[in-house]
């Protein structure tokens, strides 16, 4: 099927799809990066005589590898791992980890992708990667969950280093998890460095990295927002997820004046017509570990409601899906559009289907991708490898500060590349072509 004016993208493009055949989620990436290089590829010739973009497609490495584990009950449980070093052009590889049962190859390799164009939108020099493991943490005891993450570093430790590959938590990979992965990492390199970020701020970690995704996405959100002269002051925000990104997205809109009325998980969502009481949803997410459902327990005037997807129904004025990818599909974004939304902006990685990106462009909406939005988080991971390779570290306010400045100059790039290659205002191929122009630029000065 012909998909790109360029025949040299529908080649790539094509090759993708033949040799990485059932790996839906890094077509659906890589098809998205492609169409934005359209105008780009005709301005530099040398990149297609460089093979950049049939280089920037394969990953340089890819890691496959057997965590086996004993469970509570004595039984040996096998689970496997990944870790894909997707490219090194500008900086050491740099991305999270995610354990949860949908995580394939397929998968890590989307989300290594786009970590390639975001970790250079940051302005930091961090390559991409990504790992993970279809280990499912839900339900697992605290002694499980460390025997796991203890196997998985014993692989994984010699693959990666504070010069080399500097994984990260993302989807169920907290605090909690980096901290048994470090000891583990520690005690069988004996040596105490940067080589993960997230830490504990006993241990080397940054301040504002937990909070960093989600103040990350609302900073940006106000960059959009004040384009049209608006701010979150007054308005009813709607988020998916209800993990750290969700949580500290809701602090921090909640700060700059907006109004969080719902929050979800994979059972359902709760919503709350006065507003989320957060404290309420840390107690139970980051103390008891337990569903959002819990949250009308302590607030009896909310409402649960089973099914995720439905979240999308409440009438907001700005909405950020913090939760997962593909969580908002064509018929949630024309229902967000309907009732009234201005503005979307990705807490998580590809959370919007092709479907409702569409949409939402179509229909003028200010929408925020995840590679610009929520780049926050692995922006401040950036900051917690300078501040240890300095053996420092700086105040909440210098990272904040920091982290805010970061994401406007994301919001800048971006902004000004749509621009400049007649797409203004769409922030989808501002953010892809601003993150691909440098890494361009390094493997083009690299060789081949
Ligand atoms: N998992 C986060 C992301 O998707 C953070 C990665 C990091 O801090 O390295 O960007």
């Amino acid at each position: 099927k012909v998909e790109f004016k360029s025949s040299y993208l529908q080649e790539v493009m094509d090759r993708v799809i033949a040799k990485n055949p059932a790996e839906p989620e890094f077509h659906q990436a890589v098809r998205e990066v492609l169409h934005s290089f359209e105008p780009v590829l005709e301005r530099h010739p040398e990149y297609i005589k460089a093979g950049i973009v049939d280089r920037i497609v394969e990953p340089e490495r890819v890691i496959m590898f057997r965590v086996s584990w004993v469970d509570d009950n004595g039984k040996v449980q096998v689970n496997r791992g990944f870790r894909v070093q997707f490219n090194s052009a500008i900086g050491p590889y740099k991305g999270g980890i995610r354990f949860h049962p949908s995580v394939n190859l397929g998968v890590i390799k989307f989300l290594g992708f786009e970590q390639i164009f975001k970790n250079s939108l940051t302005g930091l020099p961090m390559g991409g990667g990504k790992g993970g493991s279809d280990f499912d943490p839900k339900g697992k005891s605290d002694g499980e969950i460390m025997r796991f993450c203890q196997s998985f570093m014993t692989e994984l430790q010699r693959h990666i280093g504070a010069d080399t590959d500097v994984p990260a938590g993302d989807i169920g990979v907290g605090a909690r998890e980096i901290g048994y992965m470090y000891g583990q990492y520690k005690r069988l390199r004996n040596e105490f460095t940067g080589t993960l970020t997230g830490k504990g701020l006993t241990y080397g970690g940054s301040l504002v990295r937990t909070q960093a995704t989600g103040y990350g996405c609302c900073y940006f959100t106000e960059e959009m927002l004040r384009t049209k002269g608006e701010s979150f002051e007054g308005k009813t925000v709607v988020i998916s997820g209800s993990g750290n990104v969700a949580i500290y997205a809701a602090e921090k809109a909640q700060q700059l004046g907006g109004k969080v009325v719902a929050l979800s998980d994979s059972n359902g969502y709760v919503y709350d017509a006065e507003g989320i009481k957060l404290d309420t949803v840390k107690q139970i997410k980051e103390v008891e570990r337990k569903r959002i459902k819990e949250y009308i327990n302590y607030h009896p005037n909310a409402e649960y409601h089973e099914g995720c997807s439905g979240i999308w129904t409440i009438p907001c004025d700005i909405a950020l899906p913090c939760a997962t990818q593909n969580e908002l599909d064509g018929e949630a974004a024309a229902t967000l559009v309907k009732n009234g939304c201005i503005a979307v902006a990705e807490g998580a990685n590809m959370p919007s289907t092709p479907e409702a990106v569409e949409i939402f462009l179509k229909n003028g909406i200010l929408f925020g991708p995840g590679k610009a939005a929520n780049a926050g988080g692995v922006a401040v991971s950036g900051l917690e490898m300078s501040q240890n390779s300095m053996r420092y570290s700086w105040t909440f306010e210098e990272v904040d500060a920091k982290l805010k400045q970061i994401m406007a100059n994301i919001h800048k790039s971006a902004q000004d590349a749509a621009k400049e290659y007649g797409h203004e205002g769409n922030y989808v191929v501002g953010a892809n072509i601003a993150g691909f122009l440098k890494v361009a630029e390094a493997m083009l000065a690299q060789g081949i």
